[in-house]
């Protein structure tokens, strides 16, 4: 793999929309800066959904959707310095940006002004697509990967580098904490991380999904309240009560009416990216002095800080396994609020 771009097996979108289907595709030389990653797990986010069903527009075919990678350092780079062979080591959602600008100077590198190029669905600098991590083997730049600390098991460490990141960002910023009531919306992939980590940083957490499907498990992950979201008295009840609430639904949903949840000077930080735009009355907003927000990942530094925050507190993802083969069958069950609480593909089955 040293000299010569190599092909590697992956599962793709052949184009927007089509089921994904076993392909190769090709990974760089390993350069100066480099590691090649022997892929163990990738997990499956909803984002991976939306891009290669073409939500977001401007999708790039084939497609090799995975963010949320978790493997073993085959092979470094002549000047890489932080991994040796056999580390274990994470990808997220970037594998590089300008490194010049001021969000990239200050660790920011996800809010890049230049531009971040994302693991997939991207083009690098050199204007080649990129392909993520629904696949064997990957070349990423040692600045852009992660350690994944003894403690953690791979597999459910994958998907802390997209769904842990997304909500450890938010929850740090906003300083949940003891003496904090925080909500989490949808307890989804990214739910289940938040109610994970907000209660390991000390708050006081209460899940808000559709239905009591899953209440038992909610408390179980470390929320101490839960409530439907489609029985109008959980928007009386709780009206005023929370400090910071983070949305991570993948669809419109009512912003207004969940601005009323928040005490006055409360935030609601919507880390979810629907595919259609909300329009919202802005009353709700004003009268409370209320925060509307969004967040995106996280910086490598973060992401860092993450991983090993959660191998602290014993946090991993709770995941089922999938082969290669079951990704579409998956897919469909993230649409339908069926996943308990992330699929991970185990990448040997490619
Ligand atoms: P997910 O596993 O599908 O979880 C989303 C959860 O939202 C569902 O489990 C469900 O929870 C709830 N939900 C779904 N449809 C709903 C609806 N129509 N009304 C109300 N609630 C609904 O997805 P995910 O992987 O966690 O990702 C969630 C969203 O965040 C996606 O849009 C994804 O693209 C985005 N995302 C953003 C970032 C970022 O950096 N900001 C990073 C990763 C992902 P209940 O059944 O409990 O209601
Ligand atoms: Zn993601
Ligand atoms: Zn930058």
């Amino acid at each position: 793999m040293t000299t010569n771009v190599t092909l590697v097996p992956a599962y793709a979108a052949p184009a927007a929309n089509a089921p994904l289907e076993r392909t190769t595709v090709p990974r760089r030389p390993v350069g100066e800066h480099d590691v090649l990653i022997e892929i163990k797990y990738a997990g499956i986010c909803h984002s991976d959904i939306h891009q290669a069903r073409d939500g977001w527009g401007e999708g790039i075919y084939p497609m090799v959707p995975g963010h949320e990678i978790a493997g073993v350092v085959a092979e470094v780079g002549p000047g890489v310095t932080r991994y040796t062979v056999g580390d274990r080591v994470g990808v997220g959602c970037f594998v590089d940006s300008c490194r010049e600008c001021a969000n990239c100077l200050e660790g920011l590198e996800q809010y890049c002004t230049g531009g971040s190029t994302g693991t997939y669905n991207a083009l690098d600098k050199n204007g080649e697509p990129t392909y993520g991590g629904y696949s064997t083997h990957v070349v990423v730049d040692e600045n852009y990967t992660l350690r994944i600390p003894e403690g953690i098991a791979l597999d459910e460490a994958a998907p802390l580098l997209c769904a842990g990141i997304t909500l450890y960002s938010p929850l740090a910023h906003w300083n949940a904490g003891p003496g904090k009531k925080v909500a989490i919306v949808g307890l989804g992939g990214l739910g289940h991380m938040g109610v994970k980590i907000a209660h390991a940083l000390g708050a006081e957490v209460t899940v808000l999904s559709q239905s009591l499907r899953k209440r038992e498990d909610g408390l179980k992950l470390g929320a101490d309240h839960y409530h439907a979201t489609s029985d109008p008295k959980t928007f009386t009840e709780l009206a005023g009560s929370f400090d910071l609430i983070i949305s991570t639904v993948s669809a419109p949903i009512d912003f207004a009416a969940y601005l009323g949840l928040l005490r006055t000077g409360g935030a609601l930080v919507n880390v979810g990216a629907p595919e259609e735009p909300i329009s919202l009355n802005l009353f709700p907003l004003m009268m409370g002095r209320k925060t509307l927000a969004g967040s995106a990942i996280g910086g490598i530094a973060e992401t860092q800080e993450m991983l090993d925050f959660c191998a602290e507190h014993g946090l991993g993802a709770e995941i089922e396994l999938i082969r290669a083969d079951q990704i579409n069958e998956a897919y469909e069950r993230v649409l339908a609020s069926d996943v308990r609480y992330r699929f991970v593909i185990d990448t040997s089955t490619i």
